[in-house]
């Protein structure tokens, strides 16, 4: 990023609001286009299905212009039923097969399974395998759970996406989890992080094109989604929501902030 003096005269005279968006889209022009930022794409999840449901539609774009996409599963949601006669290794055992089949239906090259326990996510562990995940695929974008949407109540929610925006601004810190360092990786940065299930989204994507994909591949969690028109019905309404705010007829949305805004940033909220 190239700064000059002269940037902060040429907004002198503009509003917060102005200001904030002319600098913001002239110090970083890829948050107002994110998926045009070449590179891998890391999209972590707390659970198998939360990637697909809350970011689907936009994976499955990256994933049809042929991007390197890789999940971080952080648990393997052995919790997730109402069912007291099924076995939680039972269940971790056909969410695993589930999840599998989701992914490749919209393109996702590899996932890797943290197996922290479901409902109980730590985040300085979990922030530590992401710094050397992060180290080792280089992604240019992460997509994660946004910690910050203020009526989440699941706290491996709150702690994943935690964990990610930490990891993110530690990852090119050499003596942060120097193991690393040691094992052979090198410090590494991301240039973007979108938060998905968010309540502040500041970028629509139109996912029209890739909603019945997206539903898809979320029936293949039928563990979870036994019922397809209930499914649907979850989907197209959450996105119909999205799609009024951006004025399409299907869309998700984001938080999507530049990693260098990840720290000291206070104004990060408003862009
Ligand atoms: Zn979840």
């Amino acid at each position: 990023m190239q700064v000059t003096l002269e940037l902060i005269d040429s907004v002198r005279n503009l509003s917060f609001d102005e200001a904030l968006r002319y600098l913001v889209g002239t110090l970083y022009p890829e948050v107002l286009d994110p998926l045009r930022v070449p590179g891998v794409v890391l999209c972590v999840q707390p659970h198998p299905d939360d990637c697909e449901f809350g970011a689907g539609g936009t994976i499955a774009l990256l994933g049809k212009s042929g991007r390197d996409i890789y999940y971080v599963t952080v648990t393997d949601g052995r919790m997730g039923t109402s069912n007291p006669n099924l076995y939680p290794e039972e269940l971790a055992r056909i969410r695993r097969r589930e999840q599998e089949e989701a992914a490749r239906l919209l393109g996702v090259r590899n996932i890797i399974w943290f197996d922290f326990m479901d409902t109980n996510v730590p985040v300085n562990d979990l922030r530590n395998r992401l710094i050397t995940e992060i180290r080792r695929l280089k992604p240019s974008i992460v997509i994660a759970p946004d910690p910050y949407t203020r009526y989440e109540a699941h706290s491996d929610h709150i702690n994943t996406g935690k964990a990610v925006l930490e990891a993110l601004i530690l990852s090119g810190l050499p003596h942060v989890n120097d193991v690393d360092i040691r094992n052979g990786l090198e410090p590494h940065s991301a240039r973007l992080v979108m938060l998905y299930y968010t309540s502040s989204p500041n970028k629509y994507i139109d996912i029209g094109e890739v909603l019945d994909l997206k539903i898809d591949a979320l029936a293949r969690h039928e563990s979870q989604f036994p019922d397809r028109v209930l499914l649907e019905f979850l989907v197209k309404v959450n996105a119909m929501l999205y799609g009024k705010l951006a004025g399409v007829s299907y869309a998700e949305g984001f938080k999507v902030i530049p990693v260098d805004l990840l720290h000291v940033a206070p104004f990060v909220e408003r862009i």
